[in-house]
Order: structure tokens, then C-alpha cells, then sequence
């Protein structure tokens, strides 16, 4: 009991920054954004940048900042280990290009391609065994939050997508959700502090009372975060981060949030 505390309040302390750069950029403009990251100086020990850039793209990105300290990701895999899948990308895939985080149940997939809870948990279990780290996105529709239907909503995206623990040998594995309200992505409305702090506190009891195999985990934000927004949602407890979409792939916008968890 004591030394998962002591996890918990130990990982609490990093911050993980996310550049979900969705179906955006050709090769030219995917380097330049590399380029400019692997410039970046002086990131604490505390952070963690990755961007997450389109599957095409990965070789390029890859060749710019495998040497540096700005990680890479994908924005989604196959459940599958390969064979004929059609149009899927596999995690073996992913790792030969330097990959070491998976986003996974985006609502941009999960309303536009009918992605269900039980296909990202496949997926989770699937990032999970090749040794990456899955984000696991999870938020509530505006009508939900109106009907205040929003918190079981939640609990149903968490409970469904997250692998239970004889599926999975999580050990230390990282998991890292994020909250992604959908009002507020690409919209410019950002979730206030008080419905970031209720959400993220839900989710953190939700994770300690019903997952307690799971010890190393983080809560991120997404929804509209910038650079003027950034310190803000930093400071929120229970916030360990941010997965940024639009301002991710403006270098100079995406370096002055990162500096705001430096
Ligand atoms: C996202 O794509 O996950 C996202 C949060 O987008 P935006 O920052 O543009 O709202």
C-alpha cells in the first residue's frame, strides 16, 4: 500500500506533453517541426515530449530526432500482429521507427470510424505486449455534459477500454489517459479548471478503487490547449500533462506550452 503511494506521488512529479499532429503536414513542414524540437535546450528531467505525427511521416520524423530527447508516437495500430489487414499498421511496424507511444480511442476514430472500447482495449493490450506506451482517450460528447450524464460516461469508456489484469501483465507499465472532452477539441473552448479538476479527480479515484494493479499511470488534458492556457491546466491537480492537437503543429506555439511544464 505504502509503495504504491509512493509511485504515485513519484510519477505524479513528471509531466508528459503530447503533439497529436492528426492528418496534418507534408514531409517538408513534418522535418521543419522535428528540426525546430530537436533544437529545444534544457528540457527538465521532469518532462516528456512526443509527437505523434501521420504514419507516413514517421520516417522522417524519426530521422530528425531519434538522437534527441523529443520522443515519438503514433496516432493509432493495429490489434492485429500482422497478415492480411488491410490499410493497418502494426506495433512491429511502429517500433522499427523509433515509436514509444500508441494514442488510442481519439473521438476523432471513435465517432468517425465506429471505434469501440473493446477494439482500443485489443489495441491496449496490443501496445502493452510490444513494450509501448498506450494513451488511452476517453471524454464526454456536449450533449452528455448537458444531460449531466458526463461521469458515467467516463467510468464506461475506462472500464470497457482498459485491459484487465489477467489480460495483461502490467507490472511497472505506464498507462496514460487522456481526458478529451469533445466540446473542447479543435473548438477553442478549453474545459475550466473545475471540470478538469472534477474529471481528473474521478478518473484518479476510478483508477486507485478499480484498477489498483495498475501503478504506474498518468492523467493528461486535451482540448484546446495553448500557450496561454497552458500554466493554467499545468497547475490543476492531478494533471500530468496535456495531448495538444491543433497548436502542435505551429513549432514556436507547441515549444512555448512545453515551456510552461519546463
Ligand atoms: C486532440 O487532437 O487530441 C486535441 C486535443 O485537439 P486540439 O488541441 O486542437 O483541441
Amino acid at each position: 500500500m505504502i509503495k504504491s503511494i509512493i509511485i504515485i506521488i513519484f510519477e505524479s512529479l513528471f509531466m508528459f506533453i503530447a503533439g497529436n499532429w492528426k492528418m496534418n503536414c507534408n514531409v517538408k513542414e513534418a522535418g521543419e517541426i522535428a528540426e525546430n524540437l530537436s533544437s529545444l535546450e534544457c528540457l527538465s528531467s521532469n518532462i516528456e515530449v512526443a509527437v505523434f505525427p501521420p504514419f507516413i511521416l514517421l520516417p522522417e520524423v524519426y530521422q530528425k530526432l531519434h538522437s534527441s530527447t523529443i520522443l515519438i508516437g503514433a496516432q493509432d495500430c493495429s490489434q492485429y500482429s500482422n497478415g492480411a489487414y488491410t490499410g493497418q499498421v502494426s506495433l512491429e511496424m511502429l517500433r522499427e521507427f523509433g515509436c514509444s507511444h500508441v494514442i488510442l480511442g481519439h473521438s476523432e476514430r471513435r465517432t468517425l470510424l465506429n471505434e469501440s472500447s473493446s477494439i482500443v482495449k485489443l489495441k491496449s493490450i496490443q501496445t502493452i505486449s510490444y513494450g509501448l506506451k498506450p494513451i488511452i482517450c476517453i471524454g464526454e460528447t456536449l450533449l452528455e455534459r448537458e444531460n449531466h450524464t458526463y461521469l458515467s460516461t467516463i467510468e464506461k469508456q475506462l472500464k470497457n477500454s482498459l485491459p484487465d489484469f489477467n489480460e495483461i501483465d502490467y507490472q511497472d507499465k505506464e498507462i496514460i489517459i487522456a481526458y478529451e472532452p469533445i466540446w473542447a477539441i479543435g473548438t477553442g473552448k478549453v474545459a475550466s479548471e473545475k471540470n478538469i479538476y472534477e474529471i481528473h479527480t474521478f478518473i484518479y479515484n476510478l483508477l486507485i478503487n478499480n484498477f489498483n494493479y495498475i501503478k504506474n499511470f498518468k492523467l493528461i488534458y486535451g482540448g484546446s490547449v495553448k500557450s496561454s492556457n497552458a500554466s493554467i491546466i499545468r497547475n490543476i491537480k492531478n494533471v500530468d500533462g496535456v495531448l495538444v492537437g491543433g497548436a502542435s503543429i505551429v513549432a514556436k506555439e507547441f515549444i512555448e506550452i512545453i515551456k510552461k511544464f519546463n
